[in-house]
């Protein structure tokens, strides 16, 4: 096929995603100093929206260096000597959190899920009761499987018996609901690259009142990452004043803060619909291929990520014949499903039109690599599911 033609390629990937044109050329700047208007005026607006889009009014807003681990790894200047954390893990994601705490050598607990499932609000309640812990983390859409963790109920329950509740909404924020302040969550984090639909660059966290009064130089953590050396820069960015501890990302700054604008520009409800929408279209043409998602409850199925297990054909095949069709998705990474799925991402700026090109084209590619999959019956399914759901 012509080159120029099959380098136009989709991303319907668990992130980094296709980044709107706008958004793009947002970047597309000289360099500019951190103490330049335009640098401070993109950081006070992106700093803003995230508040807004993560329901959380009265929070503290953070935009750090790096990524989802970033933030999840600046979390630790919360915690002191001594202080207890639960982990709710239910993947790869979840299980990141204990790798971090041990580096810092706090003392962790942890619940975790089979593959594919999801540790239940009263097993949550249940640990949370019979010990004393400081912190519960958990993941909002694990995205090593596509499951998205009921974390307003396990934040019901638990609430009034841990200081603080923390929540990775790393493959969840900006495409799941998510009001922190009124679900009682404390910090909610995310990335730059997913469903905010930016490049990699940025961790961006909020975090409550209380966990900012736990922040202080005597806490647990690094150096780079310690939010005590990011709080002041915060305030006085989101003031319009320019402030330095380290160097942030500036174009990426500029691209947040488009990012964010065209997200007020199209109303976070309506973001939310149009994820729930693509996501309910690409689940309906999976399973009318006779393929079975990762996530077994549907109530658990997230709008963000799709596990697809594979019964017959090897999945780097399919992944690197979807990539050659211009589609390219995102491997299976949890262990013990190893070599038997693949992940769609369905995040950040996708359409109803990416749910057709997607499911047309992985029919496509598995009837030809040998699965059992009727030409058309895929396409069916999600050309109905978007009939009935496109108002
Ligand atoms: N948490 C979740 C739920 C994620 O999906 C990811 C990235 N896939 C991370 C954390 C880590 O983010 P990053 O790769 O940006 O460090």
């Amino acid at each position: 096929m012509n080159k120029t033609v099959r380098d136009r390629r989709a991303l319907m990937h668990v992130g980094p995603v296709t980044i709107e044109l706008d958004v793009l050329l947002a970047g597309v700047k000289e360099n500019v100093g951190f103490s330049s208007r335009e640098f401070v005026d993109a950081m006070s607006s992106s700093l803003k929206g995230l508040r807004k889009i993560m329901g959380a009014p009265h929070y503290q807003s953070f935009i750090i260096p790096g990524g989802g681990t970033s933030a999840m790894e600046s979390v630790v200047s919360m915690l002191k000597k001594g202080d207890k954390v639960l982990v709710v893990s239910n993947g790869v994601f979840g299980d990141r959190w204990l790798n971090i705490f041990k580096r810092y050598g706090v003392s962790v607990d942890s619940l975790k899920a089979e593959a594919g499932d999801y540790v239940k609000p009263e097993i949550v309640e249940e640990a949370v009761k019979k010990n004393s812990y400081t912190m519960v983390t958990l993941t909002h859409v694990e995205t090593s499987t596509g499951v998205r963790e009921p974390v307003k109920e396990v934040t019901k329950r638990i609430r009034d018996l841990v200081q603080l509740i923390v929540v990775d909404g790393v493959a969840s924020v900006a495409g799941e609901e998510m009001r922190a302040e009124e679900w009682g969550i404390d910090v909610v984090l995310t990335a730059s690259q997913k469903a905010l639909g930016c490049p990699p660059g940025a961790g961006l966290l909020v975090a409550s009142p209380k966990a900012v009064s736990r922040i202080s130089q005597d806490m647990l953590g690094g150096y780079y990452l310690h939010l005590s050396n990011w709080l002041e820069i915060m305030r006085s960015l989101e003031d319009g004043k320019a402030s330095y501890f380290a160097t942030l990302p500036v174009h990426l700054a500029f691209m947040l803060a488009k990012a964010f604008d065209l997200i007020e520009q199209e109303g976070l409800e309506n973001r939310l619909k149009r994820h729930e929408i693509v996501g309910g279209a690409i689940r309906s043409g999976v399973e009318a291929m006779g393929l079975s998602l990762v996530a077994k409850e549907p109530s658990t199925y997230s709008n963000t990520v799709t596990g697809v297990k594979l019964s017959k054909v090897d999945p780097s095949k399919v992944l690197s014949s979807m990539d050659e069709a211009g589609i390219e998705l995102a491997p299976g990474v949890h262990p013990a499903l190893a070599g038997r799925y693949v992940r769609i991402g369905h995040m950040g700026w996708i359409t109803p039109n990416d749910a057709i090109s997607t499911i047309a084209t992985l029919e496509r590619i598995l009837h030809s690599l040998g699965e059992q999959v009727k030409l058309g019956d895929g396409v069916r399914a999600t050309q109905q599911y978007l009939t009935e759901n496109i108002l």
